[in-house]
């Protein structure tokens, strides 16, 4: 789960990473009235859960309430790679003397969390790594012992910092390390990262992206969710207790457990055609929940096929198959449905199936061929 600038800087201040959170505005007059209360030369943001927010016109500076409420103006309703700006944060303009880009994620090559940081800050990161990799320090962390005093001393020589400013330094990187650990993050950025013209360190950007599966140990962060910039059929899956991740192709995939799902995605691949979701129905299958599956799928109009891959172990496939033919009898729009049912119950499940008129396959190929013939008649 991705957190907005404002929620993040939220939990590093809390960590004592030096920064100023701001006030958030929805309307252009109450951005004004928070630029009046600051006082002084502002910076408008733009509230979206994508990068880039500068470059899009989505950070703007304003040297008077009266600017500031024609800023979040132009930027309250722009549209951000694809997202509809609803909110702005408005800050007190820093004044910068440098730019440094610090980041923690979860490294899954080194196994660890690990620190980027980068004296070409500012800029994308992504951009950097291209460009100039010698730019970027990565420094893996040790699980155990975590972040040091000597690695944080190490950071803080490859990126420069001024002598006068490292005791700050370690402040800023140790409190976003905590704020990473505590609050089960996958990665917590600070970008920039800045010297301000009268020798200060402020965070004047922050991004932090949780773990979802950690989610439930953490309720006050789960609350800071943003269901505006979430996709609909994602937050019906949740709702409904399925895991579900929205793709671009055109077989749907509903599949019962996570493993066998992405090896249904592969094949689906192989056979040529492009899956339109990741779905792990979870244990049972039963008929609401296949009904709650195939409406998240169906709502996405580039499905022309559906491939259903069950596993039958404690969940009976005969069951499945009853599932599978009342809860298709409730839908508004129907696709051709290939069916692979195995394990348990599997030969009970044959007859239901074919008298519904579904598709069925013996082998996770043959069903995974079948959907893609089948979604390239429809389309
Ligand atoms: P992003 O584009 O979504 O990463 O948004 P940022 O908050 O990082 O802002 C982008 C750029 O705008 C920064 O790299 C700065 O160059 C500039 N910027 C942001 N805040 C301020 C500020 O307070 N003062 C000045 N002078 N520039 C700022
Ligand atoms: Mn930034």
């Amino acid at each position: 789960m991705k957190l907005q600038e404002y929620r993040s800087k939220e939990i590093l201040a809390r960590h004592g990473v030096p920064l100023v959170v701001g006030e958030t505005a929805t309307t252009p007059e109450a951005a004004r009235a928070a630029a009046d209360r600051i006082g002084g030369q502002v910076v408008v943001k733009a509230q979206v859960l994508v990068g880039g927010r500068g470059k899009a016109g989505g950070v703007k500076l304003a040297s008077t309430p009266d600017e500031a409420e024609q800023r979040a103006r132009e930027i309250i309703g722009l549209d951000i790679k694809g997202t509809t700006v609803k909110t702005v944060l408005v800050v007190p303009a820093a004044d910068i003397a440098h730019e440094y880009y610090l980041g923690l994620i979860l490294d899954r090559a080194s196994r660890a969390i690990t620190v980027i940081a980068s004296a070409e800050g500012g800029v994308e990161i992504e951009e950097t790594a291209r460009t100039d990799p010698a730019a970027i320090l990565r420094l893996p962390l040790h699980p155990l012992i975590g972040l040091q005093e000597y690695q944080v001393r190490r950071v803080a020589f490859f990126l420069g910092i001024p002598a006068e400013l490292r005791r700050d330094f370690a402040d800023v990187l140790r409190g976003t390390f905590t704020a990473f650990v505590e609050s089960d993050a996958d990665l917590a950025e600070v970008n920039p990262l800045v010297v301000t013209g009268d020798g200060r360190l402020l965070a004047l950007d922050a991004k932090i992206v949780l773990d979802d599966s950690a989610l439930p140990r953490h309720p006050d962060l789960e609350a800071m969710r943003d269901l505006n910039e979430e996709e609909p059929s994602e937050v019906a899956a949740r709702e409904a207790g399925i895991s579900f991740i929205k793709l671009d192709g055109t077989i749907g995939c509903m599949v019962n457990g996570a493993g066998l799902a992405m090896t249904t995605m592969d094949l689906v691949k192989l056979a040529g055609g492009e899956p339109a979701n990741f779905l792990d129905i979870g244990g049972g299958a039963k008929a609401d929940r296949v009904a709650a599956a195939f409406r998240i799928i169906l709502d996405d109009p580039n499905v022309k096929a559906i491939l259903i891959n069950i596993f039958g172990g404690i969940t009976r496939g005969d069951e499945v198959a009853h599932g599978i033919v009342e809860a298709r009898a409730q839908l508004t729009r129907d696709v051709p449905m290939v069916v692979r049912i195995v394990g348990t119950n599997a030969e009970d499940a044959k007859p239901i199936l074919a008298e519904a008129n579904l598709i069925t396959a013996d082998s996770l190929d043959d069903a995974a061929a079948k959907a893609v013939a089948a979604a390239g008649a429809q389309a």
